[in-house]
């Protein structure tokens, strides 16, 4: 069975029998690269080599099972642990698995002749028909992320500090890790344009909402289980990887998906957090404009009610009240958390939040919704920040997210809170 992460095992090292086969654990769960069918052909011919002793088949057997992935912390330790051999092996980046493992596991003081397990470990990558090269290189031959570089680092005070650090996140802390130190993770050159680095941080968003780590934050019945800590975690551990993903995973989920959870009533949080937590609605936070970021109170777009159509109509006033810095705004967003003040008949109730969708399903700016592009900036190029002008939009009243404030059928207003 595999390790936990509670498990002693932890803190011994690994036989080189098993050594020899790390490259080949850490191929088989890397997100992604090998199917299960493939992950079961490894642990059937592992279970066939004599050259393993029974306790290292058995244990090898337990890793390959295809229903029963590892747990974090032991992928993340075969990932260090192949990490810090190659670093001691000449030209580790462009050696095959089988290479890799048996040179690893002669690093690891092998005892005998190690042909035959060579051989047996190249038969093995040759069924596979994976490209190992490739897959070592990615691992070990690029600049490692910062998270990796961190969990590389071995002293016992090194060790003692982060899981004190780590505190009792440090389960969820080690499972980002993890999934940021896969090949799909790698940093792209320093030149890649702006456009395609807009989609690749959006394809990294989209795979840790896969693993449901943009939902923490919300209510169980959204694939959460409302741990804001953990949610500042995830973005703290992400900061160590890149900012762009960092800032870009907050907006979706901690700003846009936020929004709703604070401001909306159960029935739209029921409605919208579970595509918002998921990334299924990719979403923005449109509250500053160019004339007003820190004085929100005096934003200038409106909402105003029209007890006719039981709609609310959204609008920027003069060309210069557009929403500005908007992040998701200028290539992915289709729903927008919009700040505007709430108008109804003569008078203004003040600064409200509305869900305005922005963007039809084929991603094009729906009527009445001009989008621009904040472009290339001096960092974050990850996030594709916009501006958004509206033209008399017209929204549903139940678009106005009515924890605290209510418009009825009639343009009666309520809220909880006293306002002067
Ligand atoms: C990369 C980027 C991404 C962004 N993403 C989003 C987003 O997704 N959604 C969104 O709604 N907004 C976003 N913003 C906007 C951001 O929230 C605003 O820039 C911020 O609120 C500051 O507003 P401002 O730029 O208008 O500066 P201002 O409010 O004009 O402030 C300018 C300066 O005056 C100072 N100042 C302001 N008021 C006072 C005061 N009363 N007393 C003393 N000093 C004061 C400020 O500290 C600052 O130094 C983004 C901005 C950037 C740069």
């Amino acid at each position: 069975m595999p390790e936990t992460a509670s498990s002693p095992e932890d803190h011994t090292s690994y036989s080189p029998g098993i050594v020899s086969v790390l490259p080949f654990l850490y191929i088989a769960w890397a997100d992604g690269l090998l199917t299960s069918t493939q992950i079961a052909e490894i642990n059937t011919r592992v279970a066939a080599q004599s050259w393993l002793s029974p306790d290292e088949r058995e244990r090898l057997r337990g890793w390959l099972d295809p229903d029963h992935p590892p747990d974090a912390t032991t992928y993340y330790r075969w990932v260090r642990q192949i990490k810090a051999s190659a670093h001691d092996l000449p030209s580790a980046a462009q050696k095959s698995l089988a290479e890799l493992g048996a040179d690893m596991a002669r690093l690891a003081g092998v005892d005998g002749p190690i042909d035959e397990a060579k051989r047996a470990l190249a038969e093995i990558e040759a069924a596979l028909g994976v490209v190992g090269r490739e897959a070592v290189r990615e691992l070990v031959g690029e600049r490692p992320p910062v998270a990796d570089v961190a969990g590389a680092v071995v002293p016992a005070e090194v060790a003692g500090l982060r899981a004190s650090l780590d505190g009792r996140l440090a389960p969820l802390r080690d499972r980002i890790r993890t999934l940021l130190s896969d090949p799909a993770f790698r940093y792209p050159g320093t030149e890649t344009p702006t456009e395609e680095m807009r989609e690749i941080v959006l394809g990294w968003t989209r795979r840790l909402a896969d693993h449901g780590v943009g939902a923490v934050a919300l209510p169980e019945y959204a694939g959460g289980h409302d741990d804001h800590e953990g949610f500042i975690a995830t973005l703290e551990t992400i900061a160590y990887h890149d900012l762009s993903l960092t800032i870009k995973f907050g907006v979706q989920f901690g700003l846009f998906a936020g929004a709703i959870r604070a401001l909306g009533s159960d029935a739209q949080k029921r409605t919208y957090l579970a595509d918002a937590g998921s990334l299924a609605l990719p979403g923005c936070f449109a509250m500053t404009e160019r004339g007003h970021g820190s004085n929100v109170r005096d934003l200038q777009t409106t909402a105003t009610y029209d007890a006719a159509t039981q709609e609310f109509v959204v609008n920027t006033p003069t060309e210069n009240d557009h929403k500005e810095w908007i992040g998701n705004a200028a290539a992915h967003a289709r729903m927008a958390t919009v700040f505007a003040q709430l108008v109804i008949g003569e008078q203004s109730h003040g600064v409200h939040a509305f869900l305005v969708a922005i963007r039809d399903g084929g991603g094009e700016p729906i009527p009445g919704v001009r989008i621009g592009d904040s472009g290339h900036k001096l960092g974050l190029n990850g996030v594709d920040n916009g501006r958004i002008w509206f033209d008399h939009l017209r929204i549903p009243r139940e678009n106005l997210l009515t924890r605290f404030a209510q418009v009825s059928a009639d343009g009666t207003y309520a809220s909880p809170i006293p306002s002067s």
